[in-house]
This record gives structure tokens, C-alpha cells and sequence, in this order.
């Protein structure tokens, strides 16, 4: 895979309301493309004109790192109010180039010394690097890791993972973490219909989190927009094929699940690993403190 360094002219991206999920207000991205291509990612695909086109990583396997990242960032917390950024919501911020050009370690860093409250969001054992920096987010404002775990099932992490860290590692990061003090929420997510939506899977994927030490846990549907339905379908059709019409059927032409019923069953899947595993869904920036005694 090919690195090409471009030059960011922006970099925080302030949500239209805070995330209801991860509580953040801000998004960034130290890298455009992800080198571990999963075939339901979006990031491969760019929306132009309200419409998601393959992004060109997929064909020409390249992807962008914004090399001057961590000056723009410096330049923009200046003038932003401070509030939680979520780091990776596009893109993996630890895949393997983060090696070699530290982009997200340095917007790390910045956000540290600022002492703004940060997210992570990363399949990658990478992040390890910056357990120095993970805690001392963690001291002076609020930090919170998301590790994505959507399956232990070996022959689906084929399928739909191919070049991530096996899950099982991934656990063994949340475990480091977690022995660190570091917040960490188990993200099980995207959950793929027919396949990994029924309550084994879910109670498996929650109790290993549990085991290793996440104090949250949370599950997200897959949405398929534009291309990236073609291409997943392309997937389903030489791997699953008997799995096709059922998800033509519930995605429809939208690439996002339209029933009610289907949303509410993976709460209710999700609420009861919850239970069972006594996890948490609502990030809480500190016990017994609200967001406001962080900004
Ligand atoms: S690791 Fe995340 S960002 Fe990278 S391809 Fe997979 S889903 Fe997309």
C-alpha cells in the first residue's frame, strides 16, 4: 500500500450536535484510506454530491496521511472551545503507516498538553505505543479507547477482517489497557445480519470483554451507502450467496436498515449482554462528574 503525504488545511471537524454514542463533539482524522481495507468499511467510499463513490484507495491501494496534522491541530484548538475529540471515526488513526509517520501520536500529544478530553477509535495493536499518552489523558481530563471487536467467529474475521489484528489480540490490547487505567469500550460494531445479530454472538463478544477488563460495550448495525453496498454484495454473492436476497430485502435501495423491528432486536440483544456481562453503554467521563467539569 502506498503513502501519499498531503497537506491538511483543516483538521478537527465539529459535529452539527454531540455523539450520542461516544459523547464527543469533535472528529478527526490523521489519515484518509486504511490500509486494512475491511470490505464493509465506508471509508473506502467518499460521499460527493450526497452520494458515496469507491474511494480511490480501494482501487489504487493508496492512502493519504496528513503529514502537517498536529500544526493545524495546535493552530485550531486556540481558537475552538475545548470539549471531547473523538480521534479515528473515519479512518484507522493506528493502522501500520502510523509507524512510520507518528501523525496521530503528535495530534495526541497536542490534544494531551491542551488538556483536551480524547477518544480513540482503533482495531490496531499499535496503539500501544502511546499507553504514555493514553494515561496521561486519562489524568487530566478524560480519555476513552474503542476497540472493535465484531467477532471471534474465525472463518467471518476471513471474510470481513483480513488484514486486522485478530480479535484475539485485539482483547489482549483491551486487557493492557484496561490494567493501565485506561477506559476502554469493547465496540462491537458493525453487527452483520444473519450472521452475528442473535444473542450467542453478542453474549460471546461481551463476555470476552468483560474478561478482559472493558468497562464498556457497545453494538452498531451495518449501513451499506452507495458503493459500498456493490461491494459488500459482491463479497456476500462468492462467499454466502444464500445470504443475498435477505439482505437486499433489508436494506432495500436506502444501503440503511429501514425496519423498526430489526433496530429495536439489536437493543434488546444488546441490553441483554449488557445485563449479563454488567457492562455499560453510556460513556460517563468520570463517575459522579458530568462533561461540563471537563470543559
Ligand atoms: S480498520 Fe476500520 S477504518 Fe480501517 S478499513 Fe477496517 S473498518 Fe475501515
Amino acid at each position: 500500500m502506498e503513502a501519499i503525504k498531503v497537506e491538511a488545511k483543516s483538521l478537527l471537524n465539529r459535529l452539527k450536535r454531540r455523539d450520542d454514542w461516544y459523547k464527543c463533539l469533535y472528529t478527526l482524522n490523521p489519515y484518509r484510506g486504511c490500509f486494512f481495507s475491511c470490505p464493509y468499511c465506508y471509508d473506502v467510499a467518499e460521499k460527493r454530491r450526497g452520494k458515496y463513490h469507491i474511494y480511490p484507495s480501494e482501487v489504487s491501494k493508496q492512502i493519504y496521511v496528513k503529514t502537517n496534522a498536529s500544526e493545524v491541530l495546535r493552530r485550531e484548538i486556540r481558537r475552538k472551545p475545548r470539549d471531547v475529540v473523538f480521534i479515528g471515526s473515519a479512518t484507522d488513526p493506528y493502522q501500520p503507516a502510523e509507524e512510520k509517520f507518528k501523525v496521530s501520536r503528535r495530534c495526541l500529544e497536542v490534544l494531551v498538553e491542551a488538556g483536551w478530553p480524547v477518544e480513540v477509535g482503533t482495531k490496531s495493536l499499535l496503539l500501544e505505543r502511546d499507553l504514555d499518552l493514553l494515561a496521561e489523558a486519562s489524568e487530566k481530563a478524560f480519555c476513552c479507547v474503542f476497540i472493535t471487536v465484531t467477532t471471534l467467529d474465525e472463518e467471518l474475521v476471513k471474510l470481513f477482517e483480513p488484514s486486522a489484528p485478530k480479535p484475539e489480540e485485539r482483547l489482549r490490547l483491551v486487557e493492557r489497557l484496561s490494567d493501565a487505567g485506561i477506559n476502554v469500550c469493547v465496540a462491537m460494531i458493525p453487527v452483520f445480519p444473519y450472521l452475528t445479530d442473535n444473542l450467542n454472538h453478542f453474549c460471546e463478544v461481551a463476555s470476552e470483554a468483560a474478561k478482559h477488563g472493558a468497562k464498556y460495550f457497545m453494538a452498531g448495525e451495518l449501513t451499506l451507502p452507495g458503493e459500498v453496498k456493490n461491494r459488500f454484495y459482491r463479497l456476500l454473492e462468492a462467499c454466502r450467496p444464500e445470504l443475498l436476497p435477505k439482505y437486499r430485502q433489508l436494506y432495500g435501495a436506502s444501503g440503511y436498515i429501514q425496519s423498526s423491528a430489526y433496530h429495536a432486536k439489536i437493543r434488546r440483544l444488546e441490553a441483554e449482554a449488557l445485563a449479563k456481562f454488567k457492562l455499560s453503554r453510556e460513556i460517563a467521563l468520570k463517575a459522579g462528574l458530568s462533561l461540563q467539569d471537563f470543559l
